[in-house]
């Protein structure tokens, strides 16, 4: 299924909200570098999926009606077998029931445990004089609580995403500290020019969210994105 394929299917089950696998199919297209989620709709085919991906996995619960799926039971990270994968689908389940008893639930996302990185987030917003605005800044309480985070206009140009990373007070992170590798910033810079870009092209799309994005030395990728499209009319 092509982006704009997953989003028409979203849209006429009167849908805004994409599940993690459908925004991630979306914005992979653009370019933009994700760990890959398959939609296993069982028990049996979370585990048979997650012997395909490779272990150790991660599941997450695939509903468009769970925003925030962590906060819901909905994630169980470094399952390194079989059995554990499925007590983790029977967990979410009982957990997502629980917190979500209304909730329409497509399965799970299955994906590969990524390696650890310094964790960034990129997200777009609307602005109702500027249009698309997007947002960096570390993932985690630098975000959460000290709001250590930039702005800039879409579209970006090259110096703009450069400007964006450095201008946050925690940047030095990225620098390297404590032995930690320095991360790869030009990357990140390229990464923050595909969101820019495709967000540009897709008016159709009211909010992004890339969160968490693991920086590496080497590269960048997006663990968890998420989707909310405009209203039809728009
Ligand atoms: P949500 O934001 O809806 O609660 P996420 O998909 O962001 O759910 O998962 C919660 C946290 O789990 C992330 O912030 C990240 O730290 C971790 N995580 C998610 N996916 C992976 C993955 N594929 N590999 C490693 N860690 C992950
Ligand atoms: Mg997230």
């Amino acid at each position: 299924m092509t982006g704009q394929e997953v989003i028409g299917r979203a849209r006429s089950e009167g849908r805004s909200l994409l599940t993690e696998v459908e925004a991630k199919e979306v914005v992979k297209e653009a370019g933009i570098s994700i760990v890959d989620a398959k939609l296993a709709a069982s028990r049996e085919e979370a585990v048979s999926v997650s012997q395909q991906v490779g272990f150790p996995v991660v599941l997450k619960i695939a509903s468009a009606d769970v925003v925030h799926k962590s906060d819901a039971g909905g994630v169980k990270l470094g399952l390194e077998t079989a059995e554990q994968v499925g007590q983790a689908y029977d967990d979410i389940m009982a957990a997502i029931s629980e917190a979500y008893p209304e909730a329409k639930i497509q399965g799970v996302s299955v994906q590969k445990m990524a390696r650890p990185g310094v964790e960034v987030i990129v997200g777009m917003t609307k602005d109702a004089q500027f249009g698309p605005v997007l947002m960096f800044g570390l993932g985690g309480i630098l975000v959460e609580i000290l709001k250590d985070v930039s702005f800039r206009i879409v579209p970006l140009v090259k110096r703009d995403a450069a400007e964006m990373i450095r201008e946050i007070k925690g940047y030095p992170l990225l620098e390297g500290y404590r032995g930690q590798e320095p991360v790869d910033v030009a990357n990140l810079e390229e990464l923050i020019l595909k969101v820019s870009d495709f967000v540009d092209k897709h008016p159709e799309i009211k909010e992004l969210d890339l969160n968490p994005i693991f920086a590496y030395g080497d590269d960048a990728v997006a663990v968890d994105v998420r989707v909310v499209l405009e209203d039809e009319s728009q």
